[in-house]
């Protein structure tokens, strides 16, 4: 067995999976309980009176080729918090093993570990070295029950990319497994680390088609690890999970014509993040604008309430972010003149 599912539940190891439908389009198919005819309103092209694909192999190998990994490496599942939530199933026992976050960071990892009931152990990033990791801190507070770092970048909501010599080290310190979520890589300009699962068996890198490539709705997000994670969390992902119009949607976004205004727009939402943070910088309300990598902003201002309210009454929503402090809102860049809108609610 692969040293680091000696790390996953025991009882998931030895999970036998539902024994779905068999899957071959070249028969017609009397073996799964459908309907013959499509309804009137079906658009897809493989007809939505048919079960999808159990695991979607050809969405697998797509994303997988999106990404520069093996298909073996990839398992797609309905955007990054199912990736999240079946992370933390299949290794975490309840009430025995904790996962460590690095607050202020996204909301979901707590919320599954709480779900499955795994403890959640807090080391806050540095916001006096524009929110780093903590290693040190890291590396006190795991014990022999840690089975989940969650990093996140860049992050959510300060924007910034953690140090990859950190994320590094924090891989090779610990015998738990480190998922880097990268929701928000692509507007960094840079690659991520989708290529280090080679070389860590303990890492699971998060991919989104939600954030840069304009599919929140569709729901895809890519789990990305050794093949021997990738199979045991398939195990535990419902058969069917991700819909016909999804697979359907994805591909054809994917297509190279698609890949090419898909870059643009993730350069115009770089060049807006930055004439943003230029006039927000410049508003009478505003303290400080946090450096971000990400597609929004991390803002705080001289009297939050009354910036939330200014937005409201720009017809804008922007997010409450006094959580992290008294005086921090987190804005997404928006449209040219959506930013133009909010920028004028400030002045
Ligand atoms: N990770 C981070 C850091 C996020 O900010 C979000 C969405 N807010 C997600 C994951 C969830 O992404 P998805 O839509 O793929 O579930």
């Amino acid at each position: 067995m692969n040293e680091i599912l000696a790390l996953a539940r025991p009882e998931i190891v030895a999970l036998k999976p539902y024994s779905h439908a068999s899957w071959d389009p070249a028969f017609e198919r009397l073996h799964a309980n459908e309907l013959p005819w499509r309804a009137e309103t079906d658009r897809t092209v493989a007809g939505l009176n048919r079960y999808p694909e159990p695991h979607p192999h050809e969405l697998a190998a797509r994303l997988a080729n999106l990404y520069g990994v093996d298909a073996t490496q990839l398992l797609p599942g309905r955007g990054s918090d199912e990736s999240i939530d079946l992370v933390v199933r299949g290794f975490c026992r309840a009430g025995v093993d904790n996962v460590i976050i690095c607050p202020p960071t996204f909301g979901m990892y707590e919320v599954a570990a709480n779900i499955q009931g795994a403890e959640v152990r807090k080391v806050p990033l540095l916001a006096e070295r524009g929110f780093e990791l903590d290693v040190e801190s890291i590396r006190r507070a795991r014990d022999a029950n840690t089975k989940i770092v969650f990093l996140c970048s860049p992050n959510n909501p300060t924007g910034n990319r953690l140090d990859a010599k950190h994320i590094e080290w924090v891989i090779d310190a610990l015998d738990a497994l480190v998922v880097v979520d990268e929701a928000y890589i692509e507007f960094t300009g840079s690659e991520g680390l989708s290529s280090w699962v080679r070389h860590y068996p303990n890492l699971v890198v998060l991919r989104t088609l939600s954030k840069a490539f304009g599919l929140a709705g569709a729901r895809v997000g890519s789990l990305i690890a050794a093949p021997e994670i990738v199979s045991l969390l398939g195990k535990v992902i419902p058969p069917y999970s991700i819909p016909q119009p999804t697979i359907e949607t994805v591909f054809a976004t994917l297509a190279p014509a698609q890949l090419a205004i898909q870059r643009e727009r993730v350069a115009q939402v770089r060049g807006e993040r930055e004439r943003l943070r230029s006039a927000l910088a410049a508003a009478p309300s505003v303290l400080k604008v946090w450096p971000s990598d990400a597609n929004f902003l991390l803002v705080d201002f001289k009297d939050a309430q009354a910036a939330l309210a200014a937005a409201r009454a720009a017809k804008l929503l922007i997010r409450d972010m006094r959580n992290v402090s008294p005086q921090s809102l987190r804005i997404t860049v928006g449209s040219p003149e959506q930013n133009d809108r909010l920028i004028r609610s400030f002045t």
